[in-house]
């Protein structure tokens, strides 16, 4: 393929760890994965770079986006070294009530035996910790958090502030629409806060979302919505930027490279790609 992307794959990781789990990648498979997106030419765009390319403007053949959502520490732990590695970026979305204070713990590049490193827990034990208040047991600290940033590894942006599906727990439509708006609204005040910027790329927990939904959200300053919709992501130049646009992704299983690059050969042809989406429908 040459020249610029037609189509732009969006990839969703949530947990890179040893602990299995049905959203959880080994750190064997992500390593394989990475070092088969760098061994194929392969680049990741931030989140700027994203923006422009669905407002129009061209990215290179063989761009890809990583996203990592929930902020867990396994990212730091076992993701963050393997893309410092390779220079690569990853956008990752934090639920920003979860991140606590502290030091960095050691990850997979700074601790001299694996015995040095923070005891992972699998997705269902941290949802526990976390409903228990012990979320720094799962989840990233601001100081890890920093690290990542300055290195270029991560990028971060919202995943709510609670990660609280509004839909499903208030009465109203009114109700649903002003927990929404209080939610985002402290969303955005605590990543500001913590660093220092805040962006417009926003995902939705559980993938969840409805016209009031993208109505609060574009209201709070919110313009690129990630969903958990299969597909490709095409340039459209058409659209105005204040309408918002919805961003495809593909869930990584954890399965080797070759299913990787399977996935990647395919979202990467908008017309292959609908047709294999239909099928599969
Ligand atoms: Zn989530």
């Amino acid at each position: 393929m040459k020249g610029s992307a037609r189509a732009v794959p969006v990839l969703m990781y949530h947990h890179i760890s040893s602990s299995p789990g049905m959203i959880t990648v080994t750190p064997e498979h992500f390593a394989a994965q990475m070092a088969y997106l760098a061994s194929t030419g392969h680049r990741t765009l931030g989140s700027r770079q994203l923006s422009a390319f669905l407002a129009g403007e061209p990215v290179p053949a063989k761009s890809v986006v990583l996203t990592f959502d929930d902020g867990y520490l396994d990212n730091w732990v076992h993701a963050h070294p393997v893309l410092q590695r390779h220079g690569f970026t990853a956008l990752c979305f934090l639920v920003s009530t979860w991140p606590c204070e502290g030091e960095v713990r050691p990850n997979a590049s700074s601790a001299s035996s694996p015995t040095e490193l923070p005891r992972l827990l699998n997705h269902h034990e941290g949802e526990l910790a976390i409903d228990k208040g012990r979320a720094d047991e799962a989840i990233l600290r601001w100081s890890e958090i920093d690290a990542m940033r300055a290195a270029g590894t991560f990028e971060f942006h919202s995943h709510t502030h609670t990660h609280i599906r509004w839909d499903q727990v208030t009465r109203s439509r009114d109700e649903k629409r002003a927990r929404l708006r209080d939610d985002l609204i402290a969303a955005r005040q605590m990543l500001d806060k913590q660093l220092g910027e805040v962006s417009d790329h926003l995902c939705w927990p559980q993938g969840y979302y409805d016209d009031d939904y993208r109505e609060i959200a574009l209201d709070a300053g919110f313009r690129h919505f990630y969903t958990c919709h299969t597909g490709s992501n095409e340039s459209d130049e058409t659209r105005a930027g204040n309408a918002g646009r919805s961003i495809n992704r593909l869930e990584v299983r954890d399965r080797p490279a070759s299913w990787l690059a399977s996935r990647l050969w395919v979202h990467t042809r908008p017309a292959i790609s609908r047709a294999y989406l239909r099928i599969k429908r």
